[in-house]
């Protein structure tokens, strides 16, 4: 067995120090080597970027290390246990990787614990001390690694064990002076562990999410697949993100996407923490588990491609809101409101007829992982698109079995062949599944949803739902849809703009649209309109009332070269959405959303 030991001596320069002892090292010349991507977050990171002063030893004796590639090294041929020690630079406020100072850590294994190659199967042990500073002497540590010292407070530091390697990087820690809440779901222990300052309203936050959670494991059986279950929640003054775990989670939220003591209205941005919360649970079953063949188990040396993560990322997308309506934690209103916001999102990128979903998962790795200006001409994501198809998946099973089956049986039979098999999904079998579920051939649809560009039948299905479909032109450049209109754009400027400070930059420009044909391009800086200084309120106000075909005169800075061009504005685009249900009584509504 191999044996880790993690604690800092400076947390205020931002470095763990990391102890490794190998007991049987390969006499040859042990192989060591840090993960360059972590499962869920698919893009190439390098952490072993952030390792510094590795040195081995057996015994009193320093031993050669030669450094094989990017992120392996390779000590002398030794046949004595190794002492193994390093430091890692954990500076990354973000669910991926490693963050350390003086107010709390966080850490996943995949940044801080190198790989003994070759005995990746084993177990091993890891005692995770506090930082050795009087600053930290009140800190607790959240993690769901499993703890051996026997220590009946499962907020202690100590010692804990994992299987293998794979499990030992698949426990991310917490350590700091958090705030936790604790609740049951099926008498599984749940805890939500929040560092970071913020006002929270516990109790609300539990009754909202309790029943939500309850919803997933109703809908794949009891038992959960987990012993317990945490929500590791950084709270951060402007911040989104979340990665999936085996039993936890990381999440990142802004201070204001959670509901304060006293307020009682359910902004948007709790509904979207809500609604992340319960992705990430999802993902215990759907992609934890139930995964792409080429994720049992991945490499982490390189990328590893599928053209399956809309199936995760977007069967998961869709099940996060729809537990939430489904246990009554937001209206069916609010639920249509966030689906018209997913589509319009897919709507707004001409992506979407360019790349398909299944190529969009396949090359997430340097496309949607890595997108820049051009990515709304360019790409579609897996995760929204990904949402919408398993929509359309969902309805059309409803539809053709006169409401017997459903997307929800598709996802109990992956997992009844998770639980037999433990092997991993091939590209196909999700829609062969979906062909036994539905009792007919639907492979030319599905490959039409998957791997085409068309657009999607969801009008004639939602209709068949008792919704309706109303296209609108934008009223605002931070217009996200969902909501209706009274007051929308005349004409269209073919751009995204950001107003920071005094300056207003373009973000990104539509292929063909109005500001490309005008030569203008992402990262211009606007300077003045008409003769007047460039604002987004006097774009905004001159959008609302201007017809296309009119011009507005601009002049702007290319770098640090001013230049002049006559934009000509264009016809609108009717790319936000929003959903009305037009038949409250609609029972497939009712049977769909469980009303
Ligand atoms: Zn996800």
């Amino acid at each position: 067995m191999n044996y880790y030991r993690i604690g800092s001596r400076n947390p205020a320069g931002h470095y763990f120090h990391v102890e490794l002892i190998i007991e049987q090292p390969d006499p040859e010349g042990q192989k060591l080597r840090l993960p360059t991507w972590i499962p869920g977050s698919y893009m190439i990171r390098e952490f072993a970027r952030n390792l510094i002063d590795l040195s081995i030893s057996n015994g009193d004796k320093a031993l050669a290390v030669n450094q094989l590639d990017k992120t392996t090294w390779q000590v002398e041929a030794c046949d004595q246990a190794l002492r193994v020690s390093y430091r890692v630079y954990a500076w990354d406020l973000s669910v991926r990787s490693a963050h350390l100072d003086q107010t709390h850590g966080f850490f996943n294994g995949s940044s801080v614990f190198l790989e003994v190659v070759g005995q990746q199967h084993q177990p091993c042990r890891v005692t995770i001390e506090a930082p050795a500073l009087t600053a930290c002497q009140h800190w607790r540590l959240a993690t769901t690694l499993s703890r051996q010292d026997g220590n009946p407070d499962r907020f202690a530091f100590g010692d804990f064990l994992a299987d293998d390697y794979q499990e030992l990087i698949d426990h991310p820690v917490e350590m700091g002076e958090f705030q936790a809440v604790s609740f049951d779901v099926y008498g599984i222990p749940h805890d939500m562990v929040f560092s970071g300052r913020f006002e929270l309203d516990e109790n609300r936050l539990v009754n909202d999410l309790t029943p939500a959670l309850m919803q997933h494991i109703d809908l794949f059986g009891q038992p959960a697949p987990m012993q317990r279950y945490l929500f590791l929640v950084m709270v951060v003054g402007n911040g989104y993100g979340g990665l999936e775990h085996r039993s936890s989670t990381s999440l990142m939220c802004s201070r204001d996407d959670l509901p304060k003591p006293g307020q009682s209205k359910k902004t948007d941005a709790y509904r979207q923490f809500l609604g992340l919360c319960s992705h990430e649970y999802f993902h215990s079953w759907n992609v934890k588990r139930i995964k792409p063949a080429v994720f049992n188990p991945p490499d982490l040396s390189r990328e590893v491609h599928t053209p399956l993560l809309w199936a995760f990322e977007g069967i998961t997308s869709y099940y996060d809101d729809l537990a939430l309506v489904r246990a009554g934690s937001i209206t069916p209103e609010e639920y249509l409101e966030a689906v018209a916001m997913t589509w319009t999102r897919v709507q707004r990128g001409i992506g979407r007829m360019r790349q398909s979903i299944a190529d969009s998962s396949f090359n997430a790795w340097t496309k949607f992982y890595r997108q820049d200006e051009n990515a709304g001409n360019a790409i579609v994501s897996y995760y929204t698109k990904g949402m919408l198809v398993a929509l359309c998946i969902d309805l059309t099973l409803r539809k053709t079995s006169n409401h017997q089956k459903s997307l929800d049986d598709v996802m109990r039979q992956l997992w009844q062949r998770y639980l037999e098999t433990a092997q991993g999904v091939s590209e196909k079998e999700i829609q062969q599944l979906v062909n036994e579920i539905a009792g007919s051939d639907l492979t030319q649809l599905l490959d039409q949803w998957i791997y085409g560009t068309e657009e999607l039948p969801l009008e004639t299905l939602l209709d068949s739902f008792g919704i309706a479909v109303e296209y609108r032109a934008s009223n605002s450049f931070e217009d996200k849809g969902g909501k209706a209109s009274d007051s929308v754009h005349q004409a269209s400027i073919g751009c995204e703009l950001k107003q920071q400070g005094e300056f207003l930059t373009i973000v990104s420009t539509r292929e063909e649209g109005a500001a490309q044909k005008a030569g203008l391009s992402a990262g211009d800086l606007l300077v003045a309109i008409n003769g007047v200084k460039a604002s987004v309120m006097q774009i905004n106000d001159l959008l609302l009332r201007m017809q296309p075909g009119e011009a507005l005169d601009i002049s702007y800075f290319r770098r640090d070269e001013l230049m002049q061009t006559r934009l000509s504005l264009q016809s609108v685009v009717l790319d936000r959405i929003v959903l009305k249900v037009k038949d409250e009584k609609n029972e497939a509504l009712s049977q769909w959303l469980r009303l």
